[in-house]
Formats: structure tokens, sequence, C-alpha cells
């Protein structure tokens, strides 16, 4: 608290600060709310996102609001309309004890008369997007003549969003005898060109070097082919259960498309891009804060800015189109000390474009493999266990507890732990059960894995019938684990696992196969005798076929038939329509000339 009052400021507003839990400013406040709270200096503030620049220009000019005086004094100008509410929810934060500085947020989609009756009572504060406030100036609703600040938030952005005639026309309604203060993240032309013509030799801040990313965040990449890019993103969603997200497309087509997809795949996400009305964004925003939902999707211009806690991820749905905006896109996340992942999702052409990010933000990108179904659904129920164990409602149960215990009286904790999580995850361990790995391997990687594949298509199989399935709630893996226990082999190769409701057939090496019914008599699944049962390859049916008589081991077809022949007997099949023309009641018989009087 004492910095801040070091850097001038004082009584209420340094209350407010308090009470919002700032205890050191941060540099980019350190070194602007001096200069903002002295006369006449004109500012350019270089710095990255998440750096705390509204509470840099917004302390200092809260305190230096004249409220005997009902006229118009600070302008503020952002390029969206989020932006323009966050800035007047943080104004009002700070000012918590100064209910008599009033700020209005001016800004399109929403009734304009609303807002002129607003301002009609004296604004002190005016925080608008600049076609809106176009707008109201010509209808004289609002008047700038008097302000003594404008600050400029975003001032790249709001130029990369055509907003530069508006910007001049505003600009040149403001008086002489006033400070701008510009704020940007990047320092193109038409930025200098604004501070040039509206700024009175500025002073300059730079925080941070220009363009490099906050040191808690890493950076992380995936390479797969484009088809596969939307299954990648989902993976890593799924992978991640306490995942809080943005994820930037650079079209809002895009977002809105992967935000209906992954809607559909379960996950709790919308999208936010300039497309939706007001009112939609409003509540996609809402939601998203409320952290009701998971994942947001956005384009850059609808995410730039926004000033969201404690978010665990970007994401980069396709790499944006100049590397400065993946800065902005990275700052997202990493917030306010905290750890942050910025994850980019890269086709092989890509490489040399991540390559020149590197070099620019200085950070190198760690490879990571597209995770598979069974590390996807290992992170969830890890994730899903731990909430169990930690819920803490349990003093509420008393009164229904011994209904519960008798419901699951007949089941032990083995068989109730399954049901539980068959009933959870049911559809996610189908969903991942047999993932294809998605990831491109780089050239000399390549041979390697090629190779493991082809030593494993070579290897021959013998496939066994077991007498138990699904419904004795047996799993790939327990099967896996069985197998490597009773069989006196070490290391079994294991092939194709297919386990159905009452029996399951596997496949594991020939060599060891005739082993195999031997080393499993005697063994019980939970008391159940197990029956392992060969079934031959086709060559040796083959051979058995033609040794003992087509009778005794009639080949698959003929089963079949067999079996069939025996229920339409018993009535259970339709008898075997004939193939003969007229023979179908619903199409009516074709009375064509020669066969009708045919002779
Ligand atoms: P920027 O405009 O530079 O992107 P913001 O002004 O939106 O950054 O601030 C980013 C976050 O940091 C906000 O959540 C804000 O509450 C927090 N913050 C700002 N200044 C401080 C401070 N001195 N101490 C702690 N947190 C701060
Ligand atoms: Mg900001």
């Amino acid at each position: 608290m004492e910095k801040f009052q070091e850097l001038g400021l004082n009584g209420e507003i340094l209350k407010g600060v308090a009470d919002l839990g700032f205890v050191t400013p941060s540099p980019v406040q350190e070194k602007a709310i001096p200069v903002i709270l002295g006369e006449q200096n004109d500012l350019v503030v270089l710095a990255q996102t998440g750096t705390g620049k509204t509470a840099a220009f917004g302390l200092p000019l809260l305190q230096k609001i004249d409220t005997e005086r009902n006229d118009t004094q600070v302008l503020i100008l952002s390029p969206t309309r989020e932006l323009c509410m966050q800035i007047g929810n943080d104004l009002r934060n700070y000012a918590k004890y100064r209910p008599d500085i009033r700020v209005a947020c001016v800004y399109g989609g929403t009734d304009i008369r609303k807002q002129i009756r607003e301002v009609k009572q004296g604004i002190h504060i005016i925080v608008a997007t600049p076609g809106r406030l176009v707008d109201m100036i010509n209808r004289k609703a609002i008047h700038i003549e008097t302000v003594f600040a404008v600050v400029l938030d975003e001032a790249d952005e709001m130029l990369n969003m055509g907003f530069q005639e508006d910007l001049d026309f505003i600009l040149s309604n403001t008086p002489k005898e006033k400070n701008t203060y510009l704020f940007s993240a990047t320092m193109p032309k038409e930025v200098e060109r604004i501070a040039k013509n509206y700024l009175i030799e500025p002073q300059e801040i730079a925080v941070g070097k220009k363009n490099q990313g906050a040191d808690t965040v890493s950076h992380h990449y995936y390479m797969v082919r484009a088809k596969d890019c939307y299954e990648t993103l989902r993976r890593v969603i799924d992978c991640a259960p306490d995942m809080y997200a943005i994820i930037f497309t650079r079209t809002k087509n895009d977002a809105s498309e992967i935000a209906k997809h992954l809607q559909r795949d379960g996950i709790d996400c919308d999208a936010l891009h300039g497309d939706l009305s007001q009112a939609q964004r409003d509540n996609v925003m809402t939601a998203f804060r409320a952290k009701r939902l998971k994942v947001l999707v956005a384009t850059d211009v609808a995410a730039r800015g926004l000033d969201v806690d404690c978010l665990t991820h970007v994401i980069n749905y396709n790499l944006p189109e100049d590397v400065e905006s993946y800065t902005h896109r990275s700052g997202r996340t990493g917030r306010a000390g905290k750890e942050g992942i910025s994850i980019a999702i890269i086709h092989s052409k890509e490489k040399g474009k991540l390559r020149r990010i590197e070099k620019i933000i200085k950070k190198t990108f760690e490879y990571k493999s597209v995770p598979q179904g069974e590390e996807i659904c290992r992170a969830q129920l890890a994730f899903w266990a731990d909430k169990i164990i930690a819920s803490e409602y349990q003093d509420n149960l008393a009164l229904y507890e011994q209904e519960v215990y008798d419901k699951f009286a007949a089941y032990s904790k083995e068989e109730l732990i399954q049901h539980l999580v068959s009933y959870e995850f049911g559809r996610l361990l189908k969903k991942y059960k047999n993932t294809e790995d998605l990831n491109v391997v780089e050239e000399e990687k390549k041979g390697k894995n090629k190779k493991a594949k082809e030593e494993k298509a070579t290897i021959a199989y013998s496939t066994f019938i077991l007498n138990i399935g699904r419904q004795d709630g047996l799993t790939p893996k327990e099967l896996m684990g069985m197998i490597n226990k009773y069989s006196r082999h070490k290391g079994v190769e294991i092939g194709d696992i297919r386990i159905f409701n009452t029996d399951t057939k596997f496949e594991v090496e020939e060599q060891v196969a005739s082993d195999m019914a031997i080393d499993f008599k005697k063994v019980l699944y939970k008391g159940i005798p197990l029956e392992l049962k060969a079934i031959p390859t086709r060559k040796e049916g083959r051979r058995r076929r033609e040794e003992h008589g087509k009778e005794r081991f009639p080949a698959k077809r003929e089963r079949r038939e067999k079996r069939s022949r025996k229920d339409r007997r018993a009535g259970e099949l339709p008898e075997k329509r004939r193939g003969r023309p007229g023979s179908n009641p619903k199409k009516p018989r074709n009375f064509n000339r020669s066969s009708a009087g045919g002779k």
C-alpha cells in the first residue's frame, strides 16, 4: 500500500485499491501513475497484455476528477464493447469509496436513447468505443470539449479495426489543452502517426521487452494432419479436465463451427465473435467469467484485451496471420504470476512459422504428442476421483444415509467403484477405446515407427474365446493383466481384444497358444471358472474339414445357413422371398402390351 501512496495516490482511491488486494504497483503502474498525476504530460505506454494498464491510467485519473463540476472530464476509448464494459467495471471498483464519481460506458449494439439519457445526468468519465461515440457527438448528446484527459487504450487494435477516421474526428473535438495517453501493445506505423499528430512531446514508457511473452507461460505444440486438427483439439481438452481456456481461431466462421462441434461433443463452450448480437456476446462473456463455460472459442479481435482471470490454457487452433498476434493470444494466460500453457496445433508445413514465432518471443515450443485414449481416460478418472474425495458435504447426509446403504448393501467396494466409473465414464471410455495415433511424425522418427508397425504386422496370432464378458465386468486391461499373470511366458504379445456381453475373443502370439489353455485351467474370475477355447485359424479349419469331413467341422458360411434354416423352421425368420418378378405386393404388376395380349 505504501508503494501506491509513494506514487502519489491517496484518500478514498487508495482505500479502493487496498480492497482489491493490490499490494505493490506493477512496473507499468509504477512508471505511469506519477506522470498522469502530474500536469501537462502526454504519454505513450508500450506494454504487453496483463501488465495492469487499466489501473495505471484509471487510478490517477479518478483521483484527478473534480466532482464539484458536472461535466465530462475524462474520455477513454477502447476498441470493443467488452473491453469498454471491463474498463468501466474496473473503474467503479477502484472508486468504490468515491460514489460521487460518475462513470458511463458508451458502445454500439444497444439502445442509443438509453445511453443518451444516462449521459445527460452529467458523467465525469466516459468509456467509449469510437463508432458509437461519433454517433453521440453528432447527435450532440455528448460534449467532449471539456475533457482534460483522453486515453487511447489498445490503440493498435483500434486502428486494426478501422477506427482511424473516427479517432481523427473524435480527437479533433477535444480541447487543445489536454493530456493524451496512448496505450498499445505494439507500435506499428499507424500508431506512430497518431502519436505524432495528436500527442505533444510524449514521454515514452516501455515495459518488458517489446513482444516478449510472460515468463510464466510455457509454449507447447502438436503436429498433426490438417484433417485431424479438430480431433486433436478435442483430445487436448479432454486430457485436461481442469482446463479453463480461450481457443483462438482466425475467422468468425471457424469460431462458431468449432464451438458447435465441441458442444456436440459434450464440452461446455461457446463462441465469441463479431457476428453475434450484443446480447449474445454479453451472455457468452457472463457464462465464461462465471466458469459455466470451460472454453471460449474466439477470434483475435473479439478477445482483445479481455481480462479473464486464471486461464489455464490458450489454444491456437490456427496460428495467427501475423506473429505479433501470437503474443497477445498467449498473454491471456500466465497472468498475475500464475502458470499458463499456450498451445499451438499445427500441421507440418507450419513448422517454419513456429520457428519464426520462437525467434520473436525468445522461447522454444515444446513438442507434445497428441494424447491417446488411455492417457485421457486416466486423466479424467484421476480428476473425478480427486473431486469425490475432496467433496465435503458428508455431514448433511445423516438423514438419508441408511437408505443409501441399504440400496448398495449387496455390492462390494470394488463392485460399487466399478459401477460408479461405468456410470460416469461409460461414454468416454467407449469413445476413447481404440484411438488412432494422430501425430505426424517427423522424418527421423518416421523410420523407427514404421519398423515397429511392420514388426507387429508380421506376428502370427492365435484366437481364443473366453467364457466371460462385459456383463461380468471384464475390461481389456484386466484381461491383459490376467494373460500376463497366468501365462507361463513373459511379455506375451497380445493382438486384438473384443469383449462381448457374455464372452470375449482375443488374440495372443501363436508360439504361446498351445500353453494358454493349460495355463488358464482352474483360474477363477470373480468366482467363475474360466473356459478358454481356441478358435482354429482358417488354414487349420480347412485342414480339419478335409480330414474329418464337412459335417463335423462346417465352414462359417455353412454354419450360418444351417442356423438360419433352423430359425426359419421355428418361425423366427420370414420365409425367404423368391426373386420372382411381380412377387412384391407393394409394386403394381406391370401389364405391358406384349405380355397382356401376348400370343
Ligand atoms: P492490461 O490492460 O495491461 O492487459 P489489466 O489492467 O487488465 O491488464 O490487468 C490485468 C490483471 O492484473 C487484472 O486482473 C488486474 O486486476 C490485475 N492487477 C492489476 N494491477 C495489479 C496490482 N498492482 N497487483 C495485483 N494485481 C493487479
Ligand atoms: Mg487493458
